[in-house]
């Protein structure tokens, strides 16, 4: 049977964990070589298990995305192990949990959070793109977040930052490779129930206050946003580029939530 990325190679990042875990499980079944980057060794060396368990093919591989030659040896890496690269997943991202209003949050937070969020989705596309040119087009994601479209009820203004940062980038990069048949969207997550998050939200007061802004009335699953990856990253979008992907449980539409 053919999947939807039969004998593509893609490199996913943050893979050790939340949405690059989902995606790298499900951009396997669907017949993708990945190179599964994260910093967290054991995470992303679990998550290649896991690919391997289930009958895929996945590499593991140790970068941090802010460092500029590690995000260069990641892209070599996969033409090295898969002899090309047709999608590049740019999902590593960290929200701090110092990270507050601009007032009270420091600048070691901010450097930090725009060093990893903002600066490692502009490496591994520095990185990516000439690999994607080598193999006559592909498709660029990245992950940005709602809050780069709404205020956020709990201030994270470093967070909040870099995600703007993202999908401006995207927008641009769009428009500037539409015609070497390379497409780059951004997929806009609302509130996932993954460690991420749960971590930020750590009390139920926290969680609640997200909640009441959520029409569908339950946080979204890191597998809910492989499967837009999938389609993201598949040649069913084959006529979507620079665009702001939104899959938040009805977030960004509501003024008011349902009872
Ligand atoms: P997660 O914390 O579950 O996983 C993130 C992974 O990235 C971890 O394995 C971590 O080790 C890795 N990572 C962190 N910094 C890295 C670096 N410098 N280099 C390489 N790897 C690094 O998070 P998640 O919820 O799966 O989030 C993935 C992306 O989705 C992030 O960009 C996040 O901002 C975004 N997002 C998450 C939510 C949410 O509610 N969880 C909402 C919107 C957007």
């Amino acid at each position: 049977m053919s999947g939807r990325l039969q004998d593509r190679v893609a490199l996913i990042t943050g893979a050790g964990s939340g949405i690059g875990r989902e995606t790298s499980l499900l951009f396997a079944a669907e017949g993708a070589r990945v190179l599964a980057v994260d910093l967290n060794r054991e995470a992303v060396e679990e998550t290649v298990e896991k690919v391997r368990a289930a009958g895929g093919e996945a590499t593991a591989h140790l970068a941090d995305v802010s460092a500029t030659e590690q995000s260069e040896a990641m892209v070599t890496a996969a033409e090295t192990a898969y002899g090309r690269l047709d999608v590049m997943f740019n999902n590593a991202g960290i929200m701090h949990s110092d990270d507050d209003d601009a007032v009270s949050t420091d600048l070691e937070v901010w450097d930090l959070t725009m060093d990893v969020n903002a600066k490692g989705v502009f490496l591994g596309c520095k990185y990516g793109i000439p690999a994607l040119r080598r193999a006559g087009g592909g498709s660029i994601i990245n992950t940005a977040s709602f809050v780069a479209l709404l205020g956020a009820a709990t201030p994270q203004v470093a967070y909040t930052a870099s995600k703007g940062a993202v999908l401006a980038m995207t927008r641009e990069l769009a428009v500037v490779h539409a015609r070497e048949n390379i497409r780059v969207n951004a997929l806009c997550p609302g509130p996932l129930r993954t460690e991420l998050l749960m971590k930020f939200l750590d009390t139920d007061e926290k969680k609640e206050r997200r909640l009441v802004h959520i029409p569908m009335g339950r946080f979204g699953e890191a597998a809910e946003m492989a499967k837009a990856a999938l389609w993201l990253a598949s040649d069913e979008s084959s006529y979507v580029t620079g665009t702001e992907f939104v899959v938040d449980g009805g977030i960004t539409a509501a003024y008011v939530t349902p009872e």
